[in-house]
């Protein structure tokens, strides 16, 4: 017997068990490998994501408001589609610091405020 039903208990060859032990055992360890597996992706999903954010912040064009534009070249639009980015992607972060400027920041100097980043325009009138 292999298993079978005694005055309502289930019972069970050690055969069996030992079976049933190791397939246990098989879809653990394929389910904690999954879970790497998992885990791994998402890491490298997240790297591959970064490494092209940086790329297109160095070569994606310019716009005002400060945006990134693909400028109608295929990569940068494949890099934009990746991120899910419209074109022009706004990049609020690197607006100049001057009140009311809506050019992107490309000059970083210290001020006697504190430390500024400024677009070429306001820094030029800085050291004026
Ligand atoms: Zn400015």
């Amino acid at each position: 017997m292999v298993w079978g039903v005694q005055a309502g208990e289930v019972l069970v060859s050690q055969e069996l068990l030992r079976k049933l032990r190791k397939r246990i055992e098989t879809l653990t360890l394929e389910r904690d490998a999954a879970i790497a597996c998992a885990a791994s992706e998402k890491r490298w999903a997240d790297e591959a994501k970064e490494v092209i954010e940086g790329l297109l912040h160095q070569f994606a064009y310019d716009g005002p408001g400060p945006t990134l534009s693909t400028g109608g070249l295929s990569a940068l639009e494949d890099g934009f589609a990746l991120l899910d980015w419209q074109d022009p992607h706004p990049i609020p972060e690197s607006r100049c610091d001057e009140p009311g400027c809506i050019e992107r920041n490309t000059c970083g100097w210290p001020s006697p405020s504190g430390y500024r980043r400024t677009c070429s325009n306001h820094w030029i009138e800085a050291e004026r």
